[in-house]
């Protein structure tokens, strides 16, 4: 792999790969829609030949181990996205000492070689939950883009201090945009629902400070066919469920609008970081 160009834009795009059904009760009812769509990613990776580094739930690499084994014989990152998807504020330190053994078990056996990287569920670390940062170096991951720096809903941590160094693991904080307000825009439904010309200034803005924007997609963010069903965590609210199934069609051709005008490459997370950790 070449080295990265420290000058580039980057457009730290990802998969978070996870499957909803997982969360809502009786969700195996509805249609099975990881592998195809995850399929979609993969193939797009090859036409705009990028690498990019999937953040997997360890249930869904035993659940879909042939998909796991495409992934890195593609070339692609494989992380950490927890091995069910609990909330770190859910877990005592001991349990995702468990839960931590149990997703690399799975990863190694599967074929990945190394696995640095870690997202955790739903953004949820946070100030109460920062000791993960010292389990994450106790079994050896080096990094971690589990921060949404500013307020929201569900989770949280307007007072974190920025990407570094944290217990030895370097946290790759979501960006939060600061034009024209403060929220996050470069993955899940914000990336979805922001008018594409918003986007363009919210991602050209953050490269010109020379930082790159981070992303998050998941398998039903490219869904087209999916049925219609309260998403979890939104409270029940329809509103915010309307809002899950906003513009998924036009997710790759948008990726692809904003690489190409901004001039930006989607790499690994890893090979994004491999400088500043030998810095350090
Ligand atoms: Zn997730």
């Amino acid at each position: 792999m070449s080295p990265v160009n420290p000058n580039s834009n980057f457009f730290l795009f990802s998969v978070d790969l996870e499957d909803v059904r997982d969360f809502i009760p009786n969700g195996n009812k509805y249609k099975e829609a990881v592998p195809a769509n995850t399929i979609k990613y993969l193939d797009w990776l090859d036409k705009v030949n990028a690498k990019t580094t999937f953040f997997i739930v360890g249930t869904v690499a035993r659940t879909y181990p042939d998909l796991i084994r495409e992934i890195i014989k593609r070339g692609h990152e494989t992380a950490s996205h927890t091995d069910n998807h609990l909330h770190l504020t859910k877990q005592t330190e001991d349990e995702f000492r468990k839960d931590c053994d149990s997703f690399l078990n799975t990863m190694y056996s599967l074929g990945a070689t190394s696995v640095k990287g870690f997202r955790a569920p739903t953004f949820s670390m946070v100030e109460q939950s920062k000791w993960a940062y010292k389990v994450l170096n106790e079994f050896g991951f080096t990094y971690s883009s589990s921060v949404l720096p500013s307020t929201n809903p569900m989770f949280g941590w307007p007072e974190f201090k920025g990407e570094g160094y944290y217990e030895g693991i370097y946290e790759l904080p979501m960006n939060v945009g600061s034009w024209p307000f403060k929220v996050p825009f470069g993955g899940g439904v914000y990336f979805r629902f922001f008018p594409t010309f918003i986007l363009k200034e919210l991602f050209r803005s953050t490269f010109q400070t020379n930082k790159p924007v981070l992303s998050y997609l998941h398998p039903y963010d490219v869904d087209t066919e999916q049925e219609r069903f309260m998403h979890p965590h939104l409270n029940d609210s329809k509103a915010l469920n309307w809002l899950m199934y906003v513009n998924r069609t036009g997710v790759f051709e948008r990726m692809e609008y904003l690489i190409k005008n901004l001039n930006a490459s989607i790499v690994r997370y890893d090979e994004y970081l491999k400088p500043k950790l030998q810095q350090s």
